[in-house]
């Protein structure tokens, strides 16, 4: 029986209010709930109190709501939030609260695993096991809006893409999530405060372009050089660096909107001249800003973070053209809960 019903969260308003007609119910039902569903994020047909338990029972009898749960939360000494979340099939994904002193930044997953490879990513280990629905994502958000309202009196504020997964590789979901979450009928936040990271997948970030969004995009970058960049995010031989620029450049061109470049400097790997010279160089190609990320060891040392005389470099260099940057300070070290240390540990 279970396995018949349908996901309620995968119908539109339209199909909800066309079901209760169906019915032989007024089709202003299904705006009732579609409210409770999103809107109100509710976990079950019970918490729809202005239903009539008829209603409610019958819901049920057609329906699940697919709700993820916060399996396990771990708070930060500096103040981070990771939540181990569990998607109905019994997956786990992990989402993470990043508070400073004015905001709260929920860091989301799009994918369970990640279907790309790059080799200083704990995520990368795990590989794609599927994408997440735009509930699923609509949930993460939620969840950790509501733990900031708790744990620092203040609603979430912005949004990245930076958990697991590659966001590019499950846009359809991705914008349906986004959707939800800036509509008024969703979460009503503005599209200027969520970013979408992406390793660069060139194809999408021109159709993302096309479809005239409204979000900012992060692009990871760690290399400008592709015989570097190929060694350390493998699918760079699919995407070279020529084809990610021309992609950028017609992101830029339709949207106007500046790109940021995340750029984690290892030591022996991108930590010389050339790779400064080289990445100065691409980021005079579109307008952007650079965020340097400190590296978060995931294991035996392979990879390591480079010297601050090498990051005191490329911050001279960038200002010196007069590129932005800004230094990432890892948070939420401690529980594993920093840019790439998601692997379910647990
Ligand atoms: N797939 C997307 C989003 C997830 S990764 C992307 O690649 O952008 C989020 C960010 O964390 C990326 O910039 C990624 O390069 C970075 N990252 C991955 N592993 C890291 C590590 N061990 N230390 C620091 N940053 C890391």
């Amino acid at each position: 029986m279970a396995e018949n019903k349908k996901d309620i969260r995968a119908l539109t308003k339209d199909q909800l209010r066309a079901f209760f007609q169906s019915q032989g119910d007024k089709a202003f039902r299904g705006n009732q709930v579609y409210e409770w569903l999103w809107q109100k994020a509710a976990h079950s047909f019970d918490d729809m109190t202005n239903l009539s338990k008829e209603t409610r029972q019958m819901l049920e009898d057609h329906f699940v709501i697919n709700h993820i749960k916060v399996d396990a939360m771990q708070r930060s000494s500096d103040g981070t939030v990771k939540n181990a979340v569990k998607l109905h099939d019994g997956l786990i994904v992990e989402s993470v609260l990043i508070p400073t002193a004015t905001r709260s930044t929920a860091c989301v997953s799009s994918q369970v695993g990640c279907s790309l490879d790059c080799r200083f990513c704990a995520t990368a280990r795990l590989k794609r096991m599927r994408n997440l629905n735009p509930d699923e994502i609509y949930d993460q958000v939620v969840a950790i809006d509501n733990e900031s309202r708790l744990y620092f009196n203040r609603p979430l504020s912005n949004i990245v893409f930076m958990g697991m997964g590659e966001p590019l590789m499950n846009y359809k979901n991705v914008i349906k999530a986004i959707d939800k979450i800036t509509s008024d009928e969703g979460l009503g936040m503005s599209p200027k405060r969520i970013t979408v990271s992406t390793s660069g997948v060139p194809k999408m970030i021109k159709k993302m372009a096309d479809d005239e969004v409204k979000f900012n995009l992060a692009v990871s970058l760690h290399s400008a050089i592709d015989e570097v960049r190929t060694q350390i995010m493998p699918f760079n031989e699919t995407f070279p660096l020529a084809d990610l620029r021309e992609a950028l450049e017609y992101w830029y061109a339709k949207t106007k909107r500046k790109i940021s470049y995340e750029y984690v400097v290892w030591k022996g790997i991108n930590d010389q001249q050339k790779d400064i010279d080289a990445f100065v160089k691409f980021c005079k190609y579109v307008p952007c800003k650079v965020n340097i990320i400190e590296y978060n060891p995931i294991d035996d040392g392979e990879f390591q973070q480079a010297s601050n005389e090498a990051l005191e470099n490329y911050i001279t260099n960038l200002e010196q053209n007069r590129i932005v940057v800004n230094v990432r300070r890892s948070r939420g070290k401690d529980i594993d809960a920093a840019c790439g240390q998601l692997a379910n540990k647990s």
